[in-house]
């Protein structure tokens, strides 16, 4: 079979490779859309699990099975599925402690274009076919059923990190994809006022829709004087970070009153060591709570997600604002996500209806 894969740090190319084999409680795939993800780059580009070889790319899609293993109960070939970037082994004794996304090892949750090859090939590899893959509910389009791989869930495990509640005034720091679903999360989630971070205006406009209340630029100064200017000196209830870099965990620390919390789902490329404000940790005695975490993945997330999306609650078109047609157009949609031109939030590729 053909695969558009990382040929090493920095190199991308198609190859051919043995099509994937199905074990007695696997699933065997065939992508209907693929989409990609900013990890994609950082995967590439940034060397950011390391060195690979020829690996097949890519952790989002929805897709048709192909084939189920003998132990499989809930799907059969022909099935239109959801398919989680996550896909845990539901078996292993961290998922039974309720940390699905590390079964088997730290992040190892985090298979395609990780630990084995990822969806973009003519087919691909579930493990654990009845615990992670989901149906496709009718009313869900292949190219909004792609941002249910890992847009949704993970933004909106953002706003499960940060324990957003009734009336909080949350911070979203970063509105590419991930942060405007943590926007629409805490909106969902009962959130007075939502103070967003970020610049690029297709994204500011995409979050006023999501819910977002007022708007920071931290290309104006600092996010905590600015947050700290509009709430009275007071701050917020909740952070979500969804963007920015190992400094940001200061200016969110700086902007959480004491008792906060901050759920941080951004991935940390550079720097040692994060900073933690001394003072305004309370030093050392403040009550503010610092979660970051990988989305849980598995099916029981895809159906509930997949469910606000099938309903009308969720509203995931604005995020594809670049749709192509079939697998040649993949390297100029990675190329573009790389680029991130001011019109682009995620590129998508329909390869069939
Ligand atoms: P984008 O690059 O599209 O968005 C990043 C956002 O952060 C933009 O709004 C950007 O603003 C803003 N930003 C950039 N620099 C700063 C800064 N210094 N301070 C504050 N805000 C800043 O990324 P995605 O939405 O696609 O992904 C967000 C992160 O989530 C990535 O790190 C990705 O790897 C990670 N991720 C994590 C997953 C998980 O399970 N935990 C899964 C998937 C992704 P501007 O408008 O100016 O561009
Ligand atoms: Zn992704």
């Amino acid at each position: 079979m053909k695969g558009f894969a990382m040929l090493h740090i920095g190199a991308i190319g198609w190859i051919e490779k043995e099509k994937p084999v199905c074990g007695p409680i696997d699933a065997i795939i065939t992508p209907l859309a693929v989409a990609i993800c900013t990890s994609d780059v950082h995967t590439v580009w940034a060397g950011a699990i390391g060195e690979r070889h020829n690996m097949i790319l890519g952790h989002e899609c929805c897709a048709k099975v192909v084939e189920v293993g003998a132990c499989v109960k809930d799907f059969k070939p022909g099935d239109r599925v959801l398919v989680p970037a996550i896909t845990p082994d539901w078996n292993s004794l961290e998922a039974q402690a309720g940390y699905s996304m590390h079964s088997n090892g730290m992040l190892a949750g985090w298979k395609f274009s990780n630990f084995k090859d990822g969806v973009f090939a003519e087919y691909a590899h579930v493990n654990d076919a009845d615990g992670n893959l989901a149906h496709l509910p009718d009313s869900i389009n292949v190219v909004d059923a792609c941002m249910l791989s890992d847009m949704v869930p993970t933004g909106f495990h953002g706003v499960e990190l940060a324990d957003v509640q009734f009336g909080d005034t949350v911070l979203v720091i970063g509105i590419g994809p991930v942060g405007l679903m943590s926007v629409a999360g805490a909106n969902m989630r009962g959130a007075s006022r939502i103070i967003a971070v970020g610049t690029r205006p297709l994204c500011v406009e995409a979050a006023k829709g999501y819910g977002a209340t007022d708007f920071v630029s931290y290309k104006d100064g600092s996010i905590e004087e600015q947050v700290l200017a509009m709430t009275d000196g007071k701050g917020v209830d909740k952070v979500v970070i969804a963007g920015g870099t190992v400094d940001t965990f200061g200016s969110a620390v700086k902007c959480l009153k004491p008792g906060g919390k901050i759920g941080n789902v951004n991935y940390l490329g550079e720097g040692d060591t994060i900073g933690i404000p001394r003072v305004e940790w309370g030093v050392g005695m403040g009550h503010k709570q610092i979660n970051g975490g990988l989305m849980p993945g598995g099916r029981l997330r895809m159906e509930k997600l997949g469910s606000l999306v099938a309903g009308g609650r969720l509203d995931v078109s604005p995020l594809s604002t670049h749709v192509f047609e079939g697998w040649d157009h993949v390297e100029e949609a990675l190329l573009l996500m790389k680029e991130k031109p001011a019109d682009l939030i995620k590129p998508v590729i329909k390869l069939a209806d």
